[in-house]
């Protein structure tokens, strides 16, 4: 169990909810680096992209739904958006539970 399980199964940890069914949550990010930062996760405790097993591909599937409408919600569908997973050290992840950061409301650079 992790901070993000305890979002995902109700605990009392504050989270502002932008979408939730059976399989997966999104809530917004504690520090937004766009007007628009919502964090999609399964509600399984997955510790990153890479440790996504072959029965978990459909979990992939209720994600972009889920980023959808997310995106539709937030109305950053026109403006456009980005998503982001970090996948260890090196990449940043700080949170080992699988989840996309879904970020928009403004024009992204690139850098690193
Ligand atoms: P990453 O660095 O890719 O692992 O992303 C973890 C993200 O989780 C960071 O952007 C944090 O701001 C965010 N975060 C950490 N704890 C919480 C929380 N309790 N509620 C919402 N977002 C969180
Ligand atoms: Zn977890």
């Amino acid at each position: 169990m992790c901070i993000f399980c305890d979002i995902s199964s109700g605990k009392i940890v504050p989270a502002d909810i932008v979408f939730e069914n059976e399989h997966v949550i999104a809530f917004r990010d504690i520090n937004p680096v766009a007007p628009s930062h919502v964090l999609v996760i399964p509600k399984k405790h997955i510790r990153s992209m890479h440790e996504i097993g072959g029965d978990e591909i459909s979990l992939l599937g209720e994600m972009i739904l889920a980023v959808q409408k997310v995106a539709e919600k937030e109305g950053i569908l026109k403006s456009g958006y980005r998503i982001v997973t970090n996948v260890g050290a090196d990449a940043g992840q700080t949170v080992d539970h699988l989840h996309w950061h879904v970020i928009g409301g403004r024009k992204l650079g690139w850098e690193f």
